[in-house]
């Protein structure tokens, strides 16, 4: 079943790729390997592209941050890297809790105008959980909300953080969340919001959403407040198997986790961060301090962000080669899964049984 199954919910759909093959018929992708476990897990996905003769050729660049007047700035060679190739792949990157820097993961989101992160969630044929039949996919608006990052100290001992919601933000998330519902044939969009509470902000969303509506008479709308689509999600995830999924930042952020759990943990979901202009794929999953540095790392979530990334890029049998072969590994048996899913694998026992598979 595994190479059978519907390949269509890790698709992206936004702006058309527009890189061009050099004259080696190589694509040039940047590479950000990132912290922690990212080394690992990016070694693993360049062994098995270069086994599997996936025509990438990896730009890696350094995002080490500098302060410049008091914001969080990229290294320049990065940003030019990344627009000059219009896509990356990009491993996790540690944000340190309490004062320092901005979050890196918000920089890059705000620098390429990353607004929208699809989160599809799927379970894995041959790895049992006690949900079977989890086929999300989750849209995340990806540069306001809670993460406005503006936060202020008011008197000592009382601290304010703003929640932004805006109209733009919201509409282009919006709209992207109904084009990619046509785009991979799901006939409905929920809207996930909690406007019972936050009247004024999500109130804008949800208005937002209605007005979004109306230019897709095709696709069913409806609303669902997040506490309620938790419960939902956790009863009977199938319910969402032809639903997209759209909300604000903070809910996208932790609602994908929870789906996560249903499927067997962080070590299995991709992401792709979409933008007009370029797209970066990544793990939905951080640097895991726990476990960096031991080769126990499961590099599956980053091997399935490249192939979002690989049919992004219209290279979709090579989308497929890789990733019926990560499946199939995981279907093979427990020596052959990292400890995340009950096995005893290592990283690179792992990427090998895929490069077996290929
Ligand atoms: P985490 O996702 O790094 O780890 C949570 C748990 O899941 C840990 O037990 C970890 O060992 C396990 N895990 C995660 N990925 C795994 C994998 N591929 N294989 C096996 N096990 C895996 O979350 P955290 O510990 O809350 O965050 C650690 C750091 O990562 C923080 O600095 C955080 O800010 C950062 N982070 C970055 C991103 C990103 O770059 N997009 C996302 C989330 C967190």
């Amino acid at each position: 079943r595994a190479a059978t199954r519907s390949l269509r919910s890790y698709a992206t759909n936004v702006a058309e790729f527009s890189g061009v093959k050099n004259a080696q018929g190589q694509y040039t992708v940047t590479l950000i390997e990132g912290d922690g476990i990212g080394v690992e897990i990016s070694q693993a996905v360049k062994d098995i592209y270069s086994a599997a003769k996936i025509p990438i050729t990896w730009e890696p660049v350094d995002v080490t941050p500098t302060l410049i007047n008091g914001r969080t700035t990229l290294p320049q060679e990065a940003v030019d890297s990344v627009n000059k190739n219009k896509v990356a792949l990009k491993g996790p990157l540690a944000t340190p809790v309490g004062k320092g820097h901005q979050s890196m993961n918000l920089t890059l989101r705000r620098t390429f105008n990353l607004f929208a992160n699809v989160r599809p969630c799927k379970s894995i044929v041959g790895y049992a959980t006690p949900y079977e039949d989890v086929d999300t996919v989750l849209i995340r608006e990806n540069t306001e909300g809670e993460y406005s990052g503006i936060e202020h100290t008011i008197v000592p001992g009382v601290v304010q953080s703003i929640k932004l919601i805006t109209r733009p933000a919201s509409e282009r998330v919006i709209r992207y969340a109904f084009e990619h519902a046509k785009n991979i044939n799901r006939p409905h969009v929920v809207v996930v919001h909690k406007a019972s509470i936050q009247k004024l902000s999500d109130g804008l969303f949800v208005e937002v959403a209605n007005e979004v509506a109306k230019e897709y008479p095709g696709i069913k709308v409806s609303f669902e407040l997040l506490d309620n689509t938790c419960l939902k999600l956790t009863a009977d995830p199938a319910d969402y198997k032809d639903v997209v999924m759209v909300m604000p930042n903070l809910y996208g952020d932790i609602l994908s986790d929870l789906s996560s759990g249903l499927i067997g943990g962080l070590g299995l979901t991709p992401s792709g961060n979409m933008g007009d202009t370029v797209s970066i794929f990544e793990a939905v999953h951080g640097s895991a301090p726990d476990i960096a540095g031991k080769g126990l790392a499961n590099p599956t979530a980053l091997l399935l962000s490249s192939c979002m990334m690989l049919r992004h890029m219209h290279l979709n049998a090579d989308a497929d080669k890789i990733e019926n072969a990560v499946l199939k590994t995981i279907a093979s048996g427990a020596e052959n899964r990292t400890g995340d899913l009950h096995g005893s694998a290592s990283t690179s026992h792992f990427a090998s049984e895929v490069i077996k598979n290929l």
